[in-house]
């Protein structure tokens, strides 16, 4: 059984995270802005109209993270190797294409971060707390994937956060650290929103636009051509992704056998 965590706590990070957001921000983040009269600092006070857990500020990246690189430049760990690259799969959970993948990955040892969806967890419960006793990583994908997430307004931005983080972490035990935009649509407000809920903005390097169906071939041409270091993206929902599961067949022992090493993205809450 997962420890049960109060709400406050699951919406606010440990030292860990708090120290990596820090650290990150003498490197990465945008300068300070001067504290304006309405926005005096109160760390612990909650936020108007959010849950009464909203957690205290910390500075936002100006930029998504992109690359191995640009994480452990903003997160701390151990060197990735050389040869590393991650997989990162958007969408769902998805009740046919998540437990493929699955099998896939367990197949060939490859762990892989599943960017879910709120309202996909919802009624594919057990399909979420797969993907976690697995052993694989979960990001927070807002809570219904809306299109032009970065222009919407500032508690819209933080319910699509919250309220995906509290239906992953009820129903998998998993509490995300990592935050994927829909569509990859970032702007200075959802990077501040994704801060103020202790959550680090996570890109990619390399799209195959596989959600759009371009063909097996062409899926598995552009991930063939990952190269060290670079963050991969495909999806296992918002639709018929047999052909995105059709590429990761080839392509997940083909760049094995090139020499790439898979690696966890694994930052999270504790
Ligand atoms: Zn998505």
């Amino acid at each position: 059984m997962a420890p049960t965590l109060s709400r406050r706590r699951l919406l606010r990070a440990g030292p860990g995270l708090a120290g990596a957001l820090v650290l990150a921000g003498s490197a990465t983040a945008a300068p300070v802005p001067a504290p304006r009269a309405t926005t005096a600092p109160r760390p612990a006070a909650p936020e108007p109209s959010a849950t009464p857990s909203a957690p205290a500020p910390v500075r936002p990246l100006r930029h998504p993270i992109h690359t191995l690189r640009d994480y452990r430049r903003v997160l701390p760990g151990p060197a990735f190797p050389a040869d590393a690259v991650a997989l990162t799969i958007d969408d769902g959970p998805h009740p046919v294409w998540t437990p493929k993948i699955l099998r896939l990955l367990d197949k060939h040892h490859v762990p892989a971060l599943f960017c879910m969806i709120g309202n996909q967890v919802l009624g594919h419960e057990a399909v979420a707390r797969s993907v976690v006793r697995d052993g694989h990583q979960v990001a927070n994908h807002t809570w219904s994937h809306p299109t032009e997430m970065a222009g919407r307004p500032a508690a819209r931005m933080r319910r699509e956060l919250h309220r995906a983080q509290e239906k992953i972490y009820d129903t998998t035990g998993y509490a995300p650290a990592l935050f994927r935009s829909p569509g990859g649509d970032w702007s200075p407000g959802l990077l501040r929103a994704a801060a103020r809920a202790r959550m680090v903005p996570l890109d990619w390097s390399e799209d195959p636009r596989d959600w759009s169906r371009p063909g097996v071939a062409a899926i598995t041409r552009r991930l063939l051509s990952a190269r060290p270091g670079e963050i991969l993206l495909c999806h296992d929902g918002g639709g018929d992704r047999s052909q995105t599961y059709a590429a990761l067949r080839t392509v997940i022992p083909a760049l094995a056998a090139r020499g790439l090493r898979f690696v966890a993205l694994d930052h999270r809450h504790p």
